[in-house]
Parts: C-alpha cells; sequence; structure tokens
C-alpha cells in the first residue's frame, strides 16, 4: 500500500522539531564555530541544554535501530526530522546524529566489542567526545583499495605507518578509525583492516588541517601516521573485513547528508519566494516576471522530486534486505542531492541579486556545500556507474541490428497474432 501522509503522533513531534530548530538552534550559527568543536567557549552553555531537551523528548541519536542501543525510529522518521533540524549547522549535533560520529557509532555498535562499545561508543553517543573516520590517501580517493597506509603485526600489536588526508574533524577527535593495508597479497577487497586509534597515540601527527570552500574553518587533517602501535583488541571488525564494515556505516551516512541537502534547498526556495514576493522592478514584483516563476517552478520541482527519492530509499532501508536495490537507490541519492542543491540554491542567488551573491547571504557557502557533498563519502561520477550498473544487471542484449522493439519487426508480430485469432473466431452472421 502507498501511503504519503503522517501520523498524527509523528506530526506533532514535527512540528516540535521545526519550531525548537527555528527558535534555538538557528541562531548558535552566529554565536559559535564549528559544530564539533566540543571545546569551544560557549558549548556547554549553548548546546548541552538543548541536546537535553531533545533527550527528554525522545528524539536523540535516532538513527540508530533499537538493537543497536537507539530508540527504533526506522530511516523514513529519520528523513521527516533531518529535513527540519538539517537546515541548521548546528541542528545535528543537537540531535545527536552528526556525520561522522553517526556512522562510527553504528560500526563500533555493530561491530564492536564489548571493551570497544564501552570506550568509544558510550561517549561517543553522549557526544562527550566526537571521532573522525579515515580512508582518503593524497594519492587518491574516488577507489578506497588503493588505500596504502599499512599495519604491520608485531605480537600483539598493529604498528600502522601512512598518510591520510580531507580526515574530517581530525583536530577535536579523541579517536580515528584508520583503514590500513593487513593483507597485501590477498584479493583486493580482503586486504584492508580498521583499526580505532586514539588521537594521543605517539606517532599520530596533524600536518596541518584544510578547509573547503564555503567552510569557516579548516577543520580536515592532513594526518601522518608513523610507527603508530595499536593493540590488537583496537581492530574494529575482522581482519581483512574493512569494506564490508565501512559499507554498513556508508549507507545511513550517505542518505542523512542527503535529508540535509533537502533541507538547505528548502531553505533557499523559501528565501527565493520571499524575495520575489518582496522585491518590485520595472512595472511590477519580481513574483509576477516568468523566469522568475520558471525559476521557482523548476526548484520546487527539484527539490520534491529529491525528496520523494529519498523518502522511499529510506522506506526501503526499513522494510527491505535487498541489499543491491538499497545500494543502487542510496547511490541515486547521493548523485542527485548535489545538483539539486546547486540548482536551487542558485536559482535563489539569483533572484537576490547582487546581495545573493554578497557573503551576508548563504547562497554561495551553500552552492559549496553541494558541490562538497557531491565528493565526500564517494564522488557523483562513482555514484552513477553504480546505478547504471545496476540497472543494466536487469537487461539482457537481443539483435545487434535489428532489436525486437523495432516497429517493423513489432507490426509484423502483431498481424501474426491477429491473424491467429482471427481464424479461431466464428464469421460473424451476415446482417
Ligand atoms: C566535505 C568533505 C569531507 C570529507 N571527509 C572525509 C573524511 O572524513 N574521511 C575521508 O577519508 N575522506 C573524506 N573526504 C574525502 C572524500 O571522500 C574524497 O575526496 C573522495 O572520495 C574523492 O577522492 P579524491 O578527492 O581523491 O578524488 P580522486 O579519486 O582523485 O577523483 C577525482 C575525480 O575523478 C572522477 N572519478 C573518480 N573515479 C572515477 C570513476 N571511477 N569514473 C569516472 N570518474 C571518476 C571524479 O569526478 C572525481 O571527483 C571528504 C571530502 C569532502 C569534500
Amino acid at each position: 500500500m502507498w501511503e504519503f501522509s503522517t501520523d498524527p503522533e509523528l506530526a506533532r513531534e514535527l512540528s516540535w522539531v521545526d519550531q525548537f530548530v527555528d527558535a534555538e538552534v538557528e541562531p548558535l550559527t552566529y554565536l559559535l564555530g564549528n559544530p564539533h568543536d566540543l571545546a569551544q567557549p560557549g558549548f556547554d552553555r549553548l548546546v548541552r541544554p538543548l541536546q537535553r531537551q531533545v533527550k527528554e523528548r525522545g528524539l536523540w541519536a535516532c538513527h540508530l535501530s533499537r538493537e543497536l542501543g537507539g530508540r527504533g525510529f526506522g530511516q523514513v522518521q529519520l528523513a521527516l526530522m533531518a529535513e527540519l533540524f538539517g537546515r541548521a549547522q548546528f541542528g545535528p549535533v543537537v540531535f545527536g546524529c552528526q556525520a561522522p560520529d553517526s556512522g562510527n557509532a553504528e560500526i563500533l555498535a555493530r561491530y564492536g566489542t564489548e571493551a570497544q562499545k564501552q570506550r568509544y561508543l558510550g561517549p561517543l553517543l553522549d557526544n562527550e567526545i566526537v571521532s573522525c573516520f579515515a580512508v582518503t590517501e593524497p594519492h587518491g580517493g574516488s577507489d578506497p583499495t588503493l588505500v596504502r597506509t599499512a599495519a604491520t603485526r608485531d605480537g600483539d600489536e598493529w604498528v600502522i605507518d601512512g598518510e591520510k588526508w580531507f580526515s574530517t574533524s581530525a583536530r577535536y577527535a579523541a579517536f580515528i578509525i584508520v583503514m590500513a593495508v593487513t593483507d597485501p597479497d590477498a584479493p583486493r577487497h580482503g586486504r584492508h583492516s580498521l583499526f580505532i586509534v586514539p588521537k594521543d597515540t605517539p606517532g599520530v601527527e596533524i600536518v596541518r588541517d584544510l578547509a573547503f570552500a564555503g567552510e569557516a574553518e579548516p577543520a580536515h587533517g592532513h594526518v601522518r601516521y608513523q610507527g603508530v602501535r595499536v593493540p590488537q583488541a583496537n581492530m574494529l571488525g575482522e581482519q581483512g573485513e574493512a569494506f564490508a564494515v565501512a559499507q554498513a556505516r556508508l549507507n545511513g551516512g550517505r542518505l542523512h547528508h542527503a535529508m540535509r541537502t533537502v533541507a538547505l534547498a528548502q531553505r533557499s526556495l523559501d528565501m527565493m519566494c520571499e524575495r520575489a514576493k518582496s522585491r518590485v522592478t520595472r512595472d511590477g514584483l519580481l513574483a509576477d516576471k516568468q523566469m522568475v516563476q520558471e525559476k521557482i517552478a523548476d526548484s520546487w520541482i527539484s527539490a520534491r522530486q529529491l525528496r520523494l527519492l529519498i523518502l522511499e530509499t529510506a522506506w526501503l532501508l526499513d522494510t527491505s534486505d535487498d541489499q543491491r536495490l538499497i545500494r543502487r537507490h542510496i547511490s541515486a541519492v547521493k548523485a542527485t542531492a548535489p545538483r539539486v542543491l546547486q540548482e536551487v540554491a542558485a536559482a535563489a542567488l539569483q533572484v537576490h541579486g547582487s546581495l545573493g551573491l554578497s557573503n551576508e547571504m548563504p547562497f554561495m557557502d551553500w552552492i559549496a556545500q553541494g558541490i562538497r557533498v557531491g565528493l565526500s563519502d564517494g564522488p557523483t561520477d562513482v555514484h552513477k556507474i553504480v546505478v547504471a550498473r545496476d540497472v543494466l544487471r536487469e537487461y539482457e542484449p537481443g539483435d545487434e541490428s535489428f532489436p525486437d522493439y523495432y516497429r517493423p519487426i513489432q507490426r509484423q508480430r502483431a498481424r501474426e497474432y491477429d491473424e491467429a485469432h482471427s481464424a479461431h473466431e466464428p464469421e460473424a452472421a451476415p446482417r
């Protein structure tokens, strides 16, 4: 059965989230710095009370399923909430589901040992600490099988050597989950393992922090690992299973990013519409100009299409075990979200004229964010390849020159069908 309505109880919660984000969470953007910097002045005073309210309301860390210690809301409900709190920079932190911590918590809960969960998962879920996930290296990121950072066994320890970059929040993190080669001779997808590396381990050095366009401060670490020793107990998941474990964290993470993208696209649309109805030029309102109307219509349609694709994907995650179908949908979402945010934010910028381009408005940041979303967790090109390959799996080749759907063939077949059937029908009696 198809259903597009919202359960009244959930609708009440969503309405609370909407008002709470407007009144309490949005202002934090102008009062604080990076949401992952737990030590910044004002964080305890301004953020902690809001997190307590979310916990009391039962909406904290709602991305985790019940068996992983969460509330078991499911992805559809999370999607509907994330599109509301995702419009505020501090929304994910206030609701306890900020990346990369949300994905890291998921794999710790799913694959971690009891000791790992006790030491890292509890404090991470409570946002007492922040974490980092390090795969990308200076020589390449789109193809993680190229990871060169190596971990060599030495007794009951592993010694890690290598270099990672774009490790988001490394500077704030208490620990980094590092992907390293442990079995160089194994098949491509069985060579790597994951290690939990406390950031204060000797040999971990942040060479420098990079910032992307549209970001206020550098917080993506270029991190060097030289003779970094961790005990066997710090391996996350089985040896050689890094890809399987990482996949589990990426599914939800990619969807959550996209949900927040819908929130920013909707915010851009809201601003564009308000401006169009406020601003007069030549003989009338901007809202009366057809080219402005086209921007509004195209933006609404694109944002709506993305939202529906996300909700369908969230529903699949909640209800289906078909991992291939889920993967195809997630890649489709991941490939669509950057384009939609860039399109809608650019249209809103245009309708605001020079003000829109200025740094007193957020549109350039959101366009840059669209580009960032198209690179983090794998570039759009790679996700389109995943979609296309999976779609193509459903088809068989036909005749190289005259395909079955060639009209003359269809016509001929229709004639044969007609003749075969009319031969069995009794002649109509003459009137
Ligand atoms: C905001 C942000 C946060 C990030 N956070 C992290 C993090 O926390 N941890 C981490 O490990 N990494 C992180 N990254 C890095 C990110 O995962 C990589 O940048 C990404 O995987 C692409 O790798 P690359 O930059 O090395 O591009 P390359 O692998 O050099 O690829 C360059 C371009 O080539 C094209 N391309 C690549 N492969 C193909 C293909 N198969 N077919 C066709 N075209 C292709 C794409 O257009 C791609 O953009 C982050 C990136 C961003 C933007």
